[in-house]
């Protein structure tokens, strides 16, 4: 019962959490100062009432299976195993400072090459098809998964928590981070003039551009923080 009612509040958080990052920066952009935003606009911000409720459907099973997920997670039983820890002091100071970055750095390798598998022509359809139904996404897409994709979105975690040690809270603080990541990585507007993309940081960092464009030409762009893996491999797409 203590479990399931961990999976509960688990969902429950996910969904407040979707609606309030998601469903407001989709009101602020594509409602309610719709006129401000337009010229910042990718494609443009005329969204098929379809499109909204496909990706509102899907993110919330998406909320649900990361329900269960983080339940094992954090469960105190698996917690026994892993190297997740409670205390802050446990482990240097150092050392709390560079999980967070370090975690980013794993997932954007993982989801890099985990993404551009479930591109493949043999599974796309029953993994990755229902997140590409959005052609020109909106914020609301940011966990519109299939739900074999939201299984395979959130599984590198599990390795890592046996092999490396992370504090329970940062852990926690990291799935928001990842979180409000995907909903910038949808957000369909460009705030970043052209000039500045060439900055020796921003060149490094996958935008919402990058990411709209993936949706686009399908082709291109499979990163989620960092445009490292897609210039490496020659699928980064240039601006036009
Ligand atoms: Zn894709
Ligand atoms: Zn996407």
């Amino acid at each position: 019962v203590q479990t399931l009612n961990l999976v509960v509040i688990i969902t429950i958080v996910q969904i407040l959490r979707y609606l309030i990052i998601a469903g407001l920066t989709y009101l602020v952009i594509f409602k309610w100062w719709r006129n401000r935003f337009e010229k910042y606009s990718i494609q443009n911000l005329s969204i098929k009432k379809e499109q909204i409720i496909h990706e509102l459907k899907h993110s919330l099973i998406t909320s649900i299976i990361f329900g269960f997920i983080f339940m094992v997670l954090v469960h105190p039983l698996l917690n026994h195993y892993s190297k997740i820890y409670l205390e802050f002091k446990n482990y240097p100071i150092w050392w709390n400072i560079l999980t967070i970055p370090f975690l980013i750095i794993i997932n954007d390798t993982y989801f890099y090459w985990m993404h551009r598998f479930i591109h493949w022509k043999k599974i796309y359809r029953f993994t990755h098809q229902t997140h590409h139904f959005s052609t020109n996404p909106t914020p609301l897409a940011a966990y519109s998964f299939h739900p074999i994709e939201a299984v395979l979105e959130a599984i590198w975690i599990f390795p890592v928590i046996f092999l490396i040690p992370i504090q329970k809270y940062l852990l926690i603080t990291y799935v928001t981070i990842s979180f409000i990541n995907n909903v910038r990585g949808h957000a369909s507007i460009n705030l970043v003039p052209e000039e500045r993309r060439k900055n020796l940081i921003l060149k490094w960092i996958n935008t919402s551009t990058h990411h709209n464009h993936h949706h686009k030409y399908f082709n291109y762009n499979f990163g989620l923080y960092f445009l490292f893996w897609d210039k490496l491999c020659g699928t980064e797409k240039k601006y036009e």
